[in-house]
């Protein structure tokens, strides 16, 4: 045993590879890629260490390619949930009781795993399940899990160190409990990192975890499982399960021992769940830790103080990069009309650049949306845009998913700001500008704070530093995370904590002390050095 407060090692991000040609990265993801496409694997869930199989199956396939089968993972029935359920909470009696410093050690080794031998395994199968371009699995599978990863033990160290004062004769210490149960992750399809790091974030604090994946993410999702116990994760500490989201749900919240809730999604399904558990209160042994970074609808407006090519180069990657299919991509614009016209013109030209297609082919800067949901929904937006007076299709506008979900880059041009694509998240390659007179700035801020009722992220592009100040105020409650000229997407762990508020989530800004604090319950200890041997006070003296 060690007496010594070891000092972990000081995280710094993880360098993005380039994938340019003639890279050794370019030739080893291409081959990973065509290795894992071509073969079948089965996922079974993963219950107290062990591989757990049922008898129900989903198949799972690539969205830029749905015909072909890639597999099939098994499907959680309600015992299968109470027996992750019970795997966590036995595997809380040990973790609990383990140094910190081992606890971090296992993270630490994953983040080395990730870095090194299951780069581009968990890359391809990002790129592959979720249809991500190289670049787009590069900055979230690999370097952003890892800076979740080596950040939060830095992180928790700080919080560990952070103790009260003492007085004379008096010793004041914290002990940042785990919470007294289990937490329950569900995760999105869209970041690989974030699915990892639901589970790790609580479990580096010394929780154990029933971890369920979205269905459109289970291809990459195994990877993570295999990362954390190649890291030497004891069994039980996470459990991956999947099944009905539903299902898994009320089981979850049907326990006595569910002490808090890690979700990233949609802000309808996170408003759900909260009500559910707002239902079961009375069945609690402790009030629930509820964290949820949820939907967005992001804006970036511009003033017509603004740099051209800035603008239309922000617009294009925050709206369009992973076919705009981040919660913080830009979805709403808001343009000066003195330079609407040459900022549409050359977004217009660009747009007309961006090639659509597999991942496979590194050229493409986009590729299919992650569903059939996702592309009916999108394509029925497109339609009515199509048909209604207030709006019109400058660019795009068209789909087809015969091989896989494909929608081209579509920019709407609305006269109404308050038109449905400017308020409702529609998660895809679409934003919609609405064109001001230059003279209505101030009405346009505040138009840009009351559309919708998200405020994850938003842009300003503007040169004027006066404006930028007048902006940042007006505009302080609108986004968790705001962006002087630069597109609005991006958050870099370490840099950039993120979150969002209003329907947007709880703000617990992902990737940082905030965010690690909800999973601990502090108890402080007073220890009284020299304790006193007569009840009376001196100013009871005659
Ligand atoms: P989603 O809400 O459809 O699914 C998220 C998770 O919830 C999945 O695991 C899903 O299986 C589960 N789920 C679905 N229905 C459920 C139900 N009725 N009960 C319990 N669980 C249920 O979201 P998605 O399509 O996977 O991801 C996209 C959404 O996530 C967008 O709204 C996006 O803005 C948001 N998101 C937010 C952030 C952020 O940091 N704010 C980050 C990533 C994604």
């Amino acid at each position: 045993m060690s007496n010594s407060f070891l000092k972990s090692p000081t995280p710094i991000n993880e360098p993005v590879k380039s994938y340019a040609p003639k890279t050794p990265e370019r030739a080893l993801i291409t081959a990973t890629y065509d290795d894992l496409f071509s073969k079948e694997i089965h996922i079974p869930m993963k219950i107290g260490g062990e591989e757990v199989d049922s008898s129900q199956t989903n198949t799972m396939h690539p969205p830029h390619d749905h015909k072909q089968l890639l597999g099939t993972y098994s499907l959680a029935s309600e015992s299968h949930v109470e027996q992750a359920i019970a795997a966590a909470l036995e595997a809380r009696k040990s973790w609990v009781t383990m140094p910190f410093a081992a606890r971090a050690a296992v993270f630490l080794k994953a983040a080395e795993l990730i870095a090194g031998p299951y780069r581009y395994i968990i890359n391809a199968s990002t790129m592959i399940a979720q249809s991500k371009t190289v670049h787009q699995a590069e900055i979230d599978a690999a370097c952003e899990f890892i800076d979740f990863l080596r950040f939060n033990v830095r992180f928790a160290e700080e919080i560990y160190q952070d103790q009260p004062t003492s007085s004379g004769g008096v010793w004041n210490h914290v002990h940042y409990r785990p919470l007294e149960g289990f937490i329950y992750a569900v995760s999105p399809f869209n970041f690989t990192a974030i699915a990892g790091n639901l589970s790790a974030a609580p479990a580096l604090m010394g929780n154990t975890i029933v971890w369920k994946p979205s269905d459109h993410q289970m291809f990459s999702a195994k990877v993570i499982m295999d990362v954390f116990e190649e890291a030497g994760l004891p069994k039980g500490v996470i459990n991956m399960i999947n099944g009905d989201p539903e299902m898994v749900t009320n089981t979850i919240l049907k326990s006595p021992d569910f002490a808090g809730i890690h979700f990233t999604g949609s802000t309808q399904v996170f408003k759900n769940i909260w009500e559910k558990i707002g239902s079961n209160i009375h069945n609690y042994k402790t009030y629930p830790r509820i964290v949820g970074e949820t939907g967005g609808k992001d804006y970036i407006v511009v003033h017509n103080s603004a740099e051209v090519t800035e603008v239309v180069t922000a617009i294009v990657r925050g709206a369009f990069e992973f076919q705009g299919q981040k919660c913080s991509a830009a979805s709403r614009v808001y343009l000066p009309k003195s330079k609407s016209k040459v900022i549409l013109d050359q977004m217009v030209r660009d747009i007309k650049t961006i090639t659509l297609g597999s991942p496979r082919e590194l050229k493409n800067f986009m590729t299919s949306v992650i569903h059939k949901g996702s592309f009916d929904r999108l394509s029925a937006a497109i339609e009515q845009a199509k048909k209604d007076s207030d709006v019109e299709v400058l660019v795009g506008g068209t789909y087809d998913d015969s091989k896989g979900y494909f929608i081209d880059p579509t920019v709407l041009v609305t006269t109404n700001p308050k038109y449905d694509t400017m308020e409702r998240e529609l998660f895809g390659p679409l934003v919609t500008v609405y064109i001001y007179e230059d003279k209505q700035w101030e009405d346009t801020l505040k138009l840009v704070d009351s559309t919708s009722e998200y405020a994850l992220t938003g842009a300003i592009m503007v040169k004027d530093r006066i404006v930028i100040e007048e902006a940042r105020i007006a505009l302080e409650n609108s986004a968790g995370n705001f962006y002087i000229n630069d597109k609005p997407s991006g958050a870099v762990v370490g840099q950039q904590p993120f979150g969002g508020a209003r329907g947007s989530g709880t703000n617990d800004k992902a990737g940082s002390k905030q965010n690690l604090l909800r999973w601990v319950s502090p108890q402080l200890v007073k220890e009284t050095l020299n304790p006193p041997t007569n009840y009376r006070y001196p100013y009871m003296d005659e």
